[in-house]
């Protein structure tokens, strides 16, 4: 080899090595959350764990993991980490302009309500039927950033109000079941509320649209009727699998008058396999209900909101308020945390969601444990004090942080820029956009 060939080789191998000093292989991950304590009821996992996210997916939740093999990595030492929450039971069919309707102006426009508690999915809870499902998913489903699902209401017209309500000639379960099925992906269960009628006309033709369509039916079992006991609801009426929602209302004998704790219909119920949610609303949460029930063992499968217009302001507040108040009751934080992802993925039939498994959809919340003096009330401004508050510091969709509480994401304003700054959008949404701010 000639010597001027050969020195050609040697800068060429230096420029080689020099530039990849200079630019140093991209780490594995995008994000990692690290030291935090991991709640992963699907997993069994209730430890100290990191978590690496990385192209919208869970990548790897191990012991250790490097701080530098990701994008970014959060300390979240102090904190937990669980899988982004689901609320089962919301109203969220807002924007129609009707008054005095869940299809209209008592519903709310889901994402006020559901990054800064943590919650990435909701369940809107039957404020559309068959004949609007459509406009609802128009109007909000296709455009908010939560995760929307629908259990479509077996009213064709859905909760418009009692005229509507209350017509029992609208009630079709093969018109909803064939929507249901034009939707699998959105429409995850069937939802009779509010009847005040004798007839199990409601319940009966929601069976029938959720056995075609193979999803649940959930029952808020409206005016308490003799000629339709709870005790038949439970133990013949549903299948295993549906889901009997404002289970601390007290409205319809939900509780036993003699030992204060459930009533046989619920026990049966249970049995069978019916699950129960807590849905507080406005008004379908007693103390009176809860704290023995919940004393006799009968805790919650999913914890819900009954998120609308009146219950936000109320004593419901929000998902970790209520949450809050099971805790106060003395049911472990990984129990309550079960109930809010785990419980409610497998309720609606959607396993993908609420685990921290590798491959699953990167939807986290990084909650904080506040210690203190706290109230709680239900739905006759009755309280119960607990020591216990959920805060949500962080909250994770499709592996970008959509919530950041206290900006532990953020560097501070005057750090120099980091290595990795400009594909800072593979891990949150507030990476500064290089056109012109709004
Ligand atoms: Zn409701």
């Amino acid at each position: 080899m000639q010597t001027k060939t050969l020195m050609l080789a040697v800068i060429t191998l230096a420029a080689v090595a020099l530039a990849a000093l200079a630019q140093p292989a991209a780490p594995a991950y995008d994000l990692l959350l690290s030291g935090g304590h991991v709640l992963d009821d699907k997993n069994h996992i209730d430890g100290v764990m990191d978590v690496a996210i990385k192209d919208g997916k869970i990548a790897k939740v191990a012991p250790h993991i490097g701080p530098d093999s990701a994008l970014k990595t959060i300390d979240v030492k102090g904190l937990y980490v669980t899988p982004g929450l689901i609320d089962l039971h919301v109203h969220v069919y807002a924007g129609t302009g009707e008054r005095n309707s869940y299809a209209g102006d008592l519903s709310v426009p889901p994402d006020g309500f559901t990054f800064r508690v943590g919650v990435t999915t909701v369940v809107d809870a039957g404020c559309s039927g068959w004949r609007n499902f459509e406009d609802f998913k128009d109007r909000i489903i296709d455009r908010s950033k939560t995760r929307v699902f629908a259990m479509l209401n077996i009213v064709g017209s859905g909760m418009r109000g009692g005229h509507y309500e209350q017509n029992i000639a609208d009630m079709d379960g093969e018109a909803t079941a064939a929507m249901a099925l034009k939707y699998p992906k959105t429409i995850v269960g069937i939802k009779t509320a509010h009847f005040e009628g004798p007839e199990w006309t409601p319940v009966e033709q929601a069976v029938i649209a959720g056995t075609k369509a193979n999803i649940p039916v959930m029952v808020d079992f409206g005016a308490d009727r003799p000629t339709r006991p709870i005790y038949d609801l439970l133990t013949k009426k549903l299948r295993p699998g549906d889901i009997y929602t404002h289970m601390y209302s007290g409205l319809r004998h939900e509780q036993d008058p003699a030992t204060l704790g459930p009533s046989k219909a619920f026990i049966e119920g249970r049995k069978r396999g019916i699950f129960f949610d807590v849905g507080q609303g406005g008004g379908s949460f007693k103390w009176s209900l809860a704290v023995p029930m919940i004393k006799a063992g009968f805790i919650p499968d999913s914890i819900s909101t009954d998120l609308h217009i009146t219950s936000m302001n109320s004593a419901m507040k929000d998902e970790l308020n209520v949450a809050d108040k099971i805790m106060a009751i003395g049911v472990p934080l990984k129990e309550v945390v079960a109930e809010m992802t785990s419980h409610t993925a497998h309720e609606i039939k959607h396993e993908e969601l609420g685990n921290l498994s590798e491959g699953a959809i990167a939807d986290v919340a990084v909650l904080r444990v506040e210690t203190g003096k706290y109230g709680f009330t239900d739905m006759i401004n009755k309280r119960f004090d607990g020591t216990q508050k959920l805060l949500c510091e962080i909250t994770i969709k499709d592996g970008r942080i959509v919530y950041d509480l206290n900006g532990m994401s953020a560097d501070l304003w005057n750090a120099p820029a980091g290595p990795h700054d400009a594909e800072a959008r593979r891990w949150t949404t507030f990476a500064p956009s290089s056109h012109a701010a709004h």
